[in-house]
């Protein structure tokens, strides 16, 4: 009983392999080795069956007809509420706003909350890790509120500086916004124990979860943050659409950012009320099909269980860290074991230019992002203008690994003109 407790589970990558359509393709005539996760995943078969599905047989708006496919689409539409509701474990189906993804989703807290309540002198603690997206609208509230943004440092070894944050958080902190995982070093930040200091300081918590829901079990009220943002692109489903978890207090005393049909109480000449949340904050015609095929991608993830697919990642992720110590001249950013890491690598070469090594890896077949990651603060910190950057999904197999690193190695040897 004791060893089946303790043994790890374990994914049968061929049988997922086989629901990706798309992991069929060969790019200058070789396998494609799809290694851009952190950017956007591919989309399982369910998830555009779903959206086939809607176009074909049920095509209506929303909340707004009453004939039977309106009726079924918006049945369907308010279904995958409760399912993002259950993924991340949010106390209501209300709390979960539907965005265009985690940039709306960020801006609008800052400009809903974040204009509604800083006042000049007040704070805002972002991190040096963040993706722009956590990072420009904190930066454009403060500015328009006369709030201070501050920012906590990054050690060496890429993870927080706890030290440096407890230093930033002050009286005057009014939100601390910061990154679940990194979209560069790949580390998972300690949101619950960050975000009891923060509390305790009286600040909001807002967790940028782009890159976690995907990949790791996410249980909101276990993390204690306030908002939580995400992306459907980056978790197998579909771009244009994303949500915001909110605490349904904070949500119901703010105000909308966009007006438009669907999200008014009453409108008279002179004044317009609020509908409830979270209707208030979906204002116009949504990306209905984009939200049901949303609601196949969370099925898929819970039916593969996400230990499972954390446990899976995680092994991929020691592979390939264990591999690339062996690569001459090459430096792996961000935690150096899986602790306290997601399936990210960012690296960079003494002798080859990012751009360059991603060049040739495609020449390979393998497709890894080559930039700035939309993360130039935090090249600063590494002193790089970019990195090369692969990242893990659960189809990712240790074959595909050793693709890369090949191709790595063949980069390598091209450049130095061995
Ligand atoms: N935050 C992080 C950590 C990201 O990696 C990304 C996308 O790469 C975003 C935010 C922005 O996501 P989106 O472009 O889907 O809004």
């Amino acid at each position: 009983m004791a060893l089946a407790a303790e043994r790890q589970p374990v994914l049968d990558v061929q049988a997922v392999r086989d629901l990706f359509p798309i992991l069929e393709q060969r790019v200058h005539g070789k396998p494609l080795v799809y290694l851009d996760n952190a950017a956007t995943t591919q989309r399982p078969r369910a998830v555009l069956d779903a959206m086939a599905e809607f176009y074909e047989s049920y095509n209506a708006n929303v909340h707004r007809g009453i004939y039977a496919f309106s009726e079924k689409a918006s049945a369907r539409y308010e279904e995958v509420r409760s399912k993002v509701q259950a993924l991340i474990g949010a106390a209501a189906p209300e709390e979960i706003v539907f965005t265009r993804g985690t940039t709306e989703a960020l801006n609008l807290v800052a400009q809903s909350w974040g204009r509604a309540n800083l006042r000049e002198g007040d704070e805002i603690l972002v991190t040096e890790m963040e993706h722009h997206s956590n990072f420009v609208p904190w930066q454009m509230v403060a500015k328009e509120t006369g709030a201070r943004l501050r920012c906590a440092r990054v050690t060496d070894e890429g993870r927080l500086d706890r030290e440096d944050f407890r230093a930033n958080l002050t009286g005057r902190t009014r939100i601390v916004a910061l990154a679940h995982v990194s979209n560069v070093l790949g580390t998972i930040n300690p949101v619950a124990d960050l975000a009891r200091e923060a509390h305790t300081r009286g600040a909001i918590v807002v967790v940028d979860g782009a890159q976690a829901a995907g990949h790791l079990p996410v249980d909101v009220r276990a993390l204690g943050c306030d908002f939580y943002a995400f992306s459907a692109h980056k978790m197998y489903g579909p771009t244009g659409v994303g949500a915001l978890y909110g605490r349904l207090d904070l949500l119901d005393a703010m105000e909308p950012t966009m007006g438009g049909g669907g999200m008014i109480g009453e409108v008279t000449l002179e004044r317009t009320t609020w509908a409830d949340v979270p209707h208030r904050f979906e204002a116009g015609t949504m990306p209905i099909a984009e939200v049901i095929a949303l609601g196949a991608a969370v099925d898929f993830l819970l039916d593969l269980d996400r230990e499972t697919i954390r446990a899976h990642e995680e092994r991929l992720t020691s592979y390939a860290l264990a591999r690339l110590k062996s690569c001459r001249g090459v430096k792996v950013f961000g935690p150096p074991t899986t602790a306290g890491r997601a399936p990210v690598l960012s690296l960079a070469s003494h002798d080859v230019h990012p751009h360059d090594l991603a060049t040739v890896m495609d020449r390979d077949g393998v497709a890894v992002r080559a930039g700035h990651h939309c993360a130039q603060p935090l090249m600063r910190r590494l002193g790089v203008g970019a990195t090369a950057r692969a990242s893990f999904a659960l189809y990712n197999t240790t074959d595909e690994v050793d693709a890369f690193i090949r191709s790595l190695e063949h980069a390598e040897a091209f450049f130095r003109g061995s």
